[in-house]
């Protein structure tokens, strides 16, 4: 599979960084982990049909890992009808509150679209995905962490967490992974050292990285470890 970093800033926008969002394409099938880009025009820069989105998997309902919902809504309601995406979002205000913009936009009468409501658990498998909700300590509550496997192979994306010490998802402890995507914005590298030694992967990369951190992060990756250590910027690339 190929990860794709379409956003990579932190809760706000930086010069060079829309924030969250990241695209897994598998065997031509794309899936979204959080939406805070405006991915709709970045999929028709690169001439990625919308139709090829399969899902869009949703960590939490702050801005920066949603803000590219709301167009893709309107636009999948009266233009590209033939995109039949599924939206998981972890909570029920998160579909009422992209409806009633939807119905804002385009009246009532707009065709259904497949919103889903996920709690912990398995929450998707489309027969070359399956996705595992996790819960994590971010925020008030029903913020989420993923675990994708395909192809035989698993990726954790922890979205956002209260640290890695206390908010690691424990998969990352008891399962190998072929990589785990973690955060740079709630977390401190300093305590991370010795968390990231204990995961069982090879590869750790980070995004969502907050200005203050990069100093930490830097010199942890500067380190000599028993994994890589990737900070991944908008436009990154990686086979997994
Ligand atoms: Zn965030």
């Amino acid at each position: 599979m190929k990860l794709t970093f379409l956003g990579t800033s932190h809760g706000l926008p930086e010069k060079d960084r829309y924030c969250s969002c990241t695209m897994i394409d598998i065997n031509g099938r794309k899936y979204l982990m959080d939406a805070g880009a405006p991915f709709v025009n970045m999929l028709i820069r690169r001439d990625i049909p919308l139709c090829d989105l399969k899902a869009i998997f949703i960590t939490h309902l702050h801005g920066d890992h949603t803000n590219g919902l709301p167009e893709f809504v309107d636009l999948i309601s009266w233009y590209y009808k033939d995109v039949n995406t599924a939206m998981l979002l972890p909570e029920q205000i998160g579909v009422d509150a992209l409806k009633l913009w939807n119905n804002a936009a385009n009246g009532n009468n707009t065709r259904a679209l497949d919103f889903r409501v996920y709690k912990e658990g398995a929450i998707y498998d489309d027969g070359t995905v399956k996705v595992t909700a996790m819960p994590t300590k971010h925020g008030n509550g029903n913020t989420y962490a993923f675990m994708l496997e395909a192809e035989n192979k698993r990726v954790v994306f922890t979205g956002d967490i209260a640290g890695y010490a206390n908010d690691t998802p424990k998969v990352c402890f008891e399962r190998e992974c072929d990589a785990i995507v973690g955060e740079g914005a709630h977390v401190s590298f300093e305590e991370a050292k010795d968390v990231f030694e204990r995961c069982l992967t090879n590869r750790i990369i980070i995004s969502h990285v907050a200005p203050r951190n990069e100093c930490a992060l830097a010199r942890l990756q500067a380190e000599e470890k028993s994994y890589s250590l990737t900070v991944a910027y908008d436009g990154y690339e990686t086979e997994v």
